[in-house]
């Protein structure tokens, strides 16, 4: 993605706090009471421009979403987009998601959307791939038991490896396509990335992986 500096965009977050919460570890266990009801919550990690996660937001008003975005060049975007929509149940964080055991308490979310992640194909950037074991055990402690992983990307190489490294984590595979846009899923929020790569010939992958409902029903395999 091409990063341009815009030094008002710090700004313009402060200004909507109704929308981006500039310190989610004040909320650390209490976001059903930012929320304001007890709604199940869904965030996106790697939000980008935020088309997905307003849309889901308009879509489904009885979930909860936090979009979370670490350039805040990129995420203003998305806040356009919330105060366009009007969607109370919707937060974004400009955040690193690193930290997201500091923003979450254990079993706070029902589901993690992973859409077209950077790939880092590298072998030696591995660990920072947002599939990497090390994320998926972060993910693990903020869901829900039985939460889910929903993942898309046009990137074959990162579909394999992430394939693996769900199943190596004893993740079930609840859906998978290969093609999703030739497939019969019902009701595809299209992503910036997932419009622009599509156009141009790329097929989509996407799954669904599940987190075992006890925790120690979790077959460690490394
Ligand atoms: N999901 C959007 C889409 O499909 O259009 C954006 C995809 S873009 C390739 C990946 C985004 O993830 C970038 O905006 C990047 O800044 C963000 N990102 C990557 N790692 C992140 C992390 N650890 N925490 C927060 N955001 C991250």
């Amino acid at each position: 993605m091409r990063l341009r500096h815009k030094p008002w965009a710090e700004e313009k977050l402060m200004n909507h706090p109704q929308y981006v919460v500039s310190e989610p570890e004040k909320w650390r266990g209490k976001w059903h009471e930012l929320f304001g009801n007890n709604h199940p919550i869904h965030i996106e990690i790697g939000t980008g421009k935020g088309r997905f996660i307003t849309e889901m937001a308009k879509a489904n008003p009885e979930v909860n979403y936090i979009g979370i975005e670490a350039y805040t060049s990129v995420i203003v975007t998305a806040l356009d987009r919330a105060i366009d929509a009007e969607v109370p149940n919707l937060k974004l964080l400009n955040k690193n998601a690193l930290k997201l055991e500091e923003f979450f308490g254990q079993g706070e979310i029902e589901r993690v959307y992973l859409n077209f992640s950077d790939p880092w194909p590298k072998k030696r950037h591995e660990k920072r791939r947002l599939t990497y074991k090390s994320f998926l055990k972060m993910y693990e402690h903020v869901l829900v038991n039985g939460g889910e992983i929903h993942f898309k990307t046009d990137n074959q190489g990162l579909f394999e490896y992430s394939l693996m490294s769900f199943s190596e984590y004893g993740l079930k595979l609840k859906y998978v396509s290969l093609d999703l846009h030739n497939s019969d899923f019902q009701g595809n929020i299209m992503t910036e990335y997932e419009e622009k790569f599509s156009g141009l010939g790329n097929r989509i992958y996407r799954c669904e992986v599940k987190y075992p409902k006890n925790e120690e029903a979790r077959v460690e395999l490394n």
